[in-house]
Parts: C-alpha cells; sequence; structure tokens
C-alpha cells in the first residue's frame, strides 16, 4: 500500500514537471501516449533479422501501400534511412545532387562519403528549399573519366516548415527522368507537408501519397512530429528496399524483437496523422501572437515551426527568460518554436505572454543595431 502510495506520487511529479515545461525545441521531444504504450506492449513480436518480427512486418506494408511503393523498411533512424537510401542508389565513384544545407547533405556526418565512397554535389537552395533547375542541370556530369557518375538528387520536404511547392517536385521529376537520374525524398515532416497542402477533404495520407508519387524513395520519421519514441523508415521498390537491406546491415541497423517500436510507429499511422492539422493551427496561433511586435520578425509557418527573429542581439536573453519562465525553445538570433502532440493552447498563450513581456521590459542594444534587418 505504502509502496502503490510512493509510485503513484510519483507518476504525478513526473506528470506536473512535464507539464510545466512548455518544450517547442523540436517535436521529438513528445512522449508516447498512454494507448501508443498500451499498443507497444500488445505488440506481437519476433527476431527482425530473420524477418519473423509480425509488428515490423506489418508497419512495412502499411506504410508502403500509404505511400503508394511496393516496399518499406523499418529504421532506427532518418540518417540510417536516408543513408540506406543514398547507398542503395549509387556506387563507390558516384555522386548525389542535393541543397547546400540540406540535412542529407550538412547534418549526417558525411555519411554517405564515409561509408559509401558517393560524392555530395550540393548546390545552393531559396527560400523554400528549391535548388534551381537550371542548376541541376548544369551540374549533371557528362559521362567522360574525368567526373563522378551523377545517378541520383535527393529533395526535402517540408523546408524549414513549409511544404514544398508541388510543380517544383513536378519540374524536379521530369528532369530526373530525362537524365536518367534516381530522386530521392528526404521526408522527416512528410506528413507536415501533406497537412499543409491537403485539399479540403483529402486525407493527410492521400496527399502525402500525392507528394510521394514524384519519388523513386522517401525516408519519413515516426519520432518527430508523429508521436513515436524512436523509428523511421525507408519506401521504395522491391529491388531498392532490397539494397537498402544489406546497407543497413552494414551500419548496423539489424534489430530484433523491434515490433515493440514499429508498434508505436503503426498507432502513430493509425492515429496521429489527421491530428496535424492541430500542431499546424497552434503554430498559427503562436505566429499571429507574436506579430506586430516592435523589435520582432516573425517567419509565418505553414506547418509546425515558427521562427523569429529578434532585432538588436535580443536573443538568447529571450531564451534564459522563456527558460526560466518554463518555455523552451532553440536558436541564437533566429529562434525557433515547434508545436507538437505535447503542447496545447494554453502552453502556447503562456508563451506569447512571456515574449511580449520580454519585449515590452527591455531595450536593444545599440551596438548590435546594424542596419539592416533582423539579428
Ligand atoms: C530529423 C531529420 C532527419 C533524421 O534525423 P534522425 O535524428 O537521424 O532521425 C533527416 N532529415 C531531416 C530534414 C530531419 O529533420
Amino acid at each position: 500500500m505504502h509502496v502503490l502510495r510512493g509510485l503513484e506520487a510519483n507518476l504525478i511529479n513526473e506528470v506536473r514537471t512535464q507539464a510545466a515545461v512548455v518544450d517547442l525545441r523540436s517535436d521529438t521531444v513528445t512522449r508516447p501516449t498512454q494507448a501508443m504504450r498500451a499498443a507497444m506492449m500488445q505488440a506481437p513480436l519476433g527476431d527482425d533479422v530473420f524477418g519473423d518480427d509480425p509488428t515490423v512486418n506489418a508497419l512495412q506494408d502499411k506504410l508502403a501501400g500509404l505511400l503508394g511503393f511496393e516496399a518499406a523498411l523499418f529504421m532506427p533512424t532518418g540518417t540510417q534511412s536516408n543513408l540506406c537510401a543514398i547507398l542503395a542508389h549509387c556506387g563507390r565513384g558516384d555522386e548525389y545532387i542535393v541543397g547546400q544545407l540540406a540535412h542529407t547533405y550538412r547534418y549526417e556526418g558525411g555519411g554517405a562519403a564515409v561509408l559509401g565512397s558517393v560524392q555530395p554535389q550540393p548546390l545552393t537552395q531559396d527560400e523554400q528549399g528549391r535548388m534551381a533547375l537550371s542548376d541541376i542541370v548544369g551540374a549533371i556530369k557528362p559521362d567522360d573519366c574525368h567526373f563522378a557518375r551523377t545517378r541520383l538528387l535527393c529533395l526535402e520536404n517540408t523546408w524549414n516548415g513549409h511544404p514544398m511547392p508541388m510543380d517544383y517536385l513536378h519540374s524536379a521529376q521530369v528532369i530526373a527522368r530525362e537524365k536518367d537520374l534516381a530522386l530521392h525524398l528526404d521526408g522527416a515532416r512528410l506528413f507536415n507537408a501533406a497537412a499543409a497542402i491537403k485539399a479540403s477533404g483529402e486525407t493527410v495520407a492521400s496527399a502525402a501519397g500525392r507528394i510521394t508519387g514524384h519519388f523513386d524513395s522517401v525516408s519519413v520519421c515516426f519520432s518527430k512530429g508523429l508521436g513515436a519514441p524512436v523509428g523511421s523508415a525507408l519506401c521504395g521498390s522491391r529491388d531498392l528496399i532490397q539494397r537498402a537491406h544489406r546497407v543497413r546491415k552494414m551500419a548496423g541497423g539489424g534489430m530484433r524483437q523491434v515490433g515493440l517500436l514499429a508498434a508505436a510507429a503503426s498507432h502513430a499511422l493509425d492515429h496521429h496523422l489527421e491530428r496535424l492539422v492541430d500542431d499546424h493551427a497552434l503554430a498559427q496561433r503562436l505566429t499571429q501572437g507574436l506579430q506586430g511586435l516592435d523589435g520582432l520578425t516573425v517567419r509565418s509557418a505553414q506547418t509546425n515551426i515558427v521562427f523569429v527573429d529578434v532585432v538588436g542581439n535580443r536573443g538568447p536573453a529571450l531564451l534564459d527568460f522563456l527558460k526560466a519562465h518554463g518555455v523552451l525553445a532553440t536558436g541564437l538570433i533566429g529562434l525557433r518554436f515547434v508545436t507538437h502532440l505535447d503542447v496545447d493552447a494554453a502552453g502556447i498563450d503562456h508563451t506569447i505572454g512571456c515574449v511580449r513581456q520580454f519585449m515590452a521590459q527591455t531595450t536593444a542594444d545599440p551596438t548590435s543595431a546594424k542596419a539592416g534587418g533582423p539579428y
């Protein structure tokens, strides 16, 4: 009895501390819901290296079906998923064309080069993450012994909280076909893009399928807006997924009774897709609450990410102020706020109130207020 009381008290304390913090650093901070935990506990399991885990197999089939591919492969992380894709598309001495600031170039430890001897060809991108089509065509190497073989084009959607324009996806697909390049999507937040572009009455899943229809392979994360604790997946043709499977093994990604995690991902696909619009609405609420404040520039998000530029070197002080008031965000000059399953309207309103209070009681550091825009 005493033990139980103690446990209960601990649980309540844990819930209180978690509730007290409005954690807007990333959508990766979500904790599995009770229903998700229940799905995990009930999942039938087997050794996935033998192909024996029914929950993993069902998840892979479900996702492939949802996004219109022949096959899918469950992965521990999005980084490993992208690596497996690049190494399945490209061999030693091949290259992939990729955005200068894209995750698959800049934020994955150079894995394709380190582990696959695949050379990146980075290109500059515009605000929407687009490489100019003429730059892409210009970067494709001629068939000549001086050059690496250009095999693959990598895009990323969403880009900085924006869904990529559909006409760009179409143009990229046309170029890829014409030039015999494979086309890969780093869709860590694919379903956020889908929730942003979906027509009224259309499901998020169906809009996601319209995006992925342009690509030969797509990587998605379950551990971000979908609220699963761990996991990503790569989709593609049966042949491509077979090659990716070999790379995953090489990279140490062969997991055993991993249906425990696949169950969480599967639960997320069943229950957390359509609700992404709620996260987007909260990001809009935050945007509106901060717009027009002196010294702030809010870059309006179309999904669940809001960027706020703070004039006059006040970014770090604002972050500290927010932290002292139970709100976590990231950034230095441009601050980033990400909404997700574990944030509600009250948390967003509290955040807006804190930012307003901070801006009202501080002034810009004049020494840093150089001409021409946000710092
Ligand atoms: C999060 C993310 C990934 C994968 O990250 P992991 O932490 O390895 O799961 C890949 N691409 C983009 C754009 C991301 O945001």
